[in-house]
């Protein structure tokens, strides 16, 4: 099992799953998930997928640490860093300032939780400025705030109540299980998950001397954040100062998220973490296969489960009967599967509901596509027909329409709108068969039978203008 394997399904993707009971590979979109699922189930058996990995190819976190290192410098992260250290370095003093340093990290963490999310998939830091500076990731970056202050707050009471040195070792304690709790939030988006203690300690023991590593490097930003904040609220600072205290701190904030992003990438598997099947840019593909989940049912009729297929498609009409995709494709497998009375009674009844809200067009297209298809359908109303010829009338479909006309009887003995029928019927002959003769003698049936005043004064002034012809 590799990533180089790909979806039975869609031989382009690459698989993200897979059955070991039936033996076939998944890619992402034709697993639907519920979001608080993390293992999904198989799409045939029900039984749960593995999660294929491409952890054998990851080099380890040691061999890396350039790339967390030099990786600020990269032209565009670093041009976010400067802005960040600049704004920094010009807000007010006093407690004015210290709020407003608050503020201003909210943009500045979304960044970093940008970067972490697109390492922790296996993919290039290649963002743009600007697009690091109006990152989407705030709602989870005001999420992770409300969990640190708590944590401040926590710190404080307990530094006031038990003295300083206890308030500086639980500020200490705290701050090992921060990049634990940060990598959890990338994963679960939960506010309450980052501070479950059981979950901070399996990772730390799962990233080992990484860890360790991670947790010095914590500690500096630690300090050179917390002076960074003091510094804020002192007058006369001079620039340079703040503003390399600002770059120092914004750098190891940098490296610090990029190595948990790595770490995540490097241990998805016992992370349960998927890269395949979480791709951010596929996020709007996803929600839209899940709404009309017609993937499963294509993955049915693959394998030749007609019935799962049906139950679905029923399901789903039932839910939506405008479900245009839905009712066509139920319609298809019965044709397919010979069931002709309910066809009959299936096609009908959902002409009649399109027609009903003025959606013939629709059903005209449908029509013409069961003709191509040699589906044994005939409407069984005159109504049906008289509402879906108009929008056949075109080069296109009129052979279609004549097919429709066709099926139906024009005997005023048996069909009450016989006139509608032959006055549309010879409009077509002549208009695109140029069959003047078998459209003049409808006219001329019109004339003689029709109890219809308009129609017929129609069909006399038409049969009179071709005569000339
Ligand atoms: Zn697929
Ligand atoms: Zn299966």
């Amino acid at each position: 099992m590799t990533s180089s394997e790909t979806c039975k399904y869609h031989p382009r993707e690459s698989a993200a799953w897979f059955c070991c009971h039936c033996r076939i590979h998944f890619c992402g979109h034709c697993v639907p998930r519920k979001t608080n699922a993390p293992h999904p189930n198989c799409t045939l058996c029900r039984r749960s997928l593995s999660r294929l990995s491409v952890a054998k190819d990851i080099p380890p976190f040691w061999n890396r640490l350039s790339l967390f290192f030099l990786a600020p410098f990269n032209k565009n992260i670093l041009i976010m860093l400067i802005v960040y250290s600049f704004l920094g370095t010009m807000l007010p003093i006093g407690v004015i300032g210290q709020v407003a340093f608050v503020i201003l990290l909210i943009p500045f963490v979304s960044a970093e939780f940008d970067m972490l999310e697109k390492l922790s998939i296996g993919q290039k830091l290649n963002f743009t400025a600007s697009q690091l500076i109006h990152s989407k990731q705030s709602s989870l970056t005001i999420k992770a705030f409300i969990v640190f202050a708590l944590a401040l707050l926590l710190v404080n009471k307990v530094g006031f109540i038990f003295g300083a040195s206890s308030g500086y070792f639980l500020a200490i304690l705290l701050l090992l299980g921060v990049p634990a709790s940060l990598v959890i939030f990338m994963m679960e988006k939960n506010i309450l998950s980052p501070i479950n203690p059981l979950k901070i300690v399996m990772l730390i023991k799962l990233f080992g001397k990484a860890y360790s590593f991670l947790f010095l490097i914590s500690l500096l930003t630690g300090f050179f954040v917390s002076k960074t904040y003091q510094l804020v609220a002192e007058p006369d600072n001079p620039f340079m100062v703040s503003m390399l205290l600002f770059v120092v701190s914004f750098y190891l904030v940098t490296v610090i998220f990029l190595m948990l992003g790595y770490l995540l990438y490097q241990y998805h598997v016992e992370l349960n973490y998927s890269i395949n099947a979480f791709d951010p840019k596929a996020t709007i593909s996803h929600k839209s296969t899940d709404e009309d989940g017609m993937e499963v049912v294509e993955i049915y009729l693959q394998e030749g489960r007609f019935d799962d297929a049906k139950t679905l498609l029923l399901k789903k009409v039932k839910l939506d009967p405008l479900n245009y995709k839905a009712n066509e494709k139920l319609i298809l497998l019965f044709a397919a599967l010979n069931k002709t009375d309910y066809l009959q009674k299936l096609v009908d009844q959902y002409f009649s509901l399109l027609i009903e809200l003025n959606k013939a067009k629709q059903a005209a297209d449908f029509y013409c596509q069961l003709l191509l298809r040699e589906v044994p359908y005939q409407p069984s109303s005159s109504a049906l027909v008289i509402a879906m010829l108009p929008f056949m009338n075109n080069l296109e479909q009129y052979k279609s329409a004549l097919t429709l006309l066709n099926s139906c009887s024009l005997d005023p003995a048996h069909e009450k709108r016989w006139d509608e029928l032959a006055l549309l019927k010879a409009k077509i002959l002549i208009e695109y068969e140029q069959d003047n003769t078998n459209a003049i003698s409808l006219f001329n049936l019109i004339e003689k039978r029709s109890l219809n005043q308009a129609l017929l004064e129609e069909a006399e002034n038409l049969a009179n203008l071709h005569q000339r012809l």
